[in-house]
């Protein structure tokens, strides 16, 4: 089965997700789906993707950042971005329990708004508390690239996008963002102006 992503002004992109029981994330079909949101996300290609990008309003996200993803980026980007690899995993019911007040400014994308990209501010540093497929409690500090994933990801189970996020003046097509931004540098300047 072929998951359908959602695009932006689909309603359950706007709401908030509900929690999922244990027994719930236990049961064969929430199994299942976790392994049809990996797939969906390895096709698109992504890093993440929320269930409420495939319509369903539910806490639960899968994030990985592959090896051959970064492949497209040089070593100065992918430091600038403190990108690193991420392994496969699921988040459910996520909670951040603690954001830096330090913040980081990046051109972002979402597999809901296709073709489109945007400055979105976003703490350098955050720590999360989750359940992970076998309904154990996680606990994970993440930073750099990693941490903007969690937050873009947590948003969506919370019924928000980057768009209400991003330095609106940025917005840009990927065409013009490769033709005239990519190669730029981001002004972290402005990384505290009031975009929440
Ligand atoms: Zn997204």
């Amino acid at each position: 089965m072929r998951l359908k992503i959602m695009q932006t002004g689909e309603p359950v992109l706007r709401e908030e997700a509900r929690l999922l029981t244990p027994q719930e994330i236990f049961s064969e079909e929430t199994q299942r789906l976790i392994h049809e949101m990996r797939d969906a996300m390895r096709d698109a290609p992504g890093v993440g993707l929320a269930a409420p990008q495939i319509g369903l309003p539910l806490q639960l996200a899968v994030i990985e950042d592959r090896e051959d993803l970064l492949e497209a980026f040089s070593a100065d980007d992918l430091a600038e971005r403190e990108r690193r690899p991420v392994p496969f995993h699921v988040i459910i019911n996520p909670v951040i329990a603690y954001s830096s007040g330090e913040k980081k400014s990046f051109y972002e994308g979402c597999l809901s708004l296709p073709g489109f990209s945007a400055v979105v501010p976003r703490a350098r540093t955050i720590r999360v508390a989750y359940l992970d497929e076998r309904a154990e409690r996680q606990f994970v500090e993440a930073s750099g690239w990693y941490a903007r994933i969690l937050q873009h990801e947590i948003d969506h189970l919370q019924g928000t996008l980057y768009i209400d996020r991003m330095l609106t003046r940025t917005f840009t097509t990927l065409d013009n963002w490769t033709r005239l931004h990519k190669a730029k540098p981001i002004p972290q300047s402005h990384s505290d102006a009031s975009n929440e």
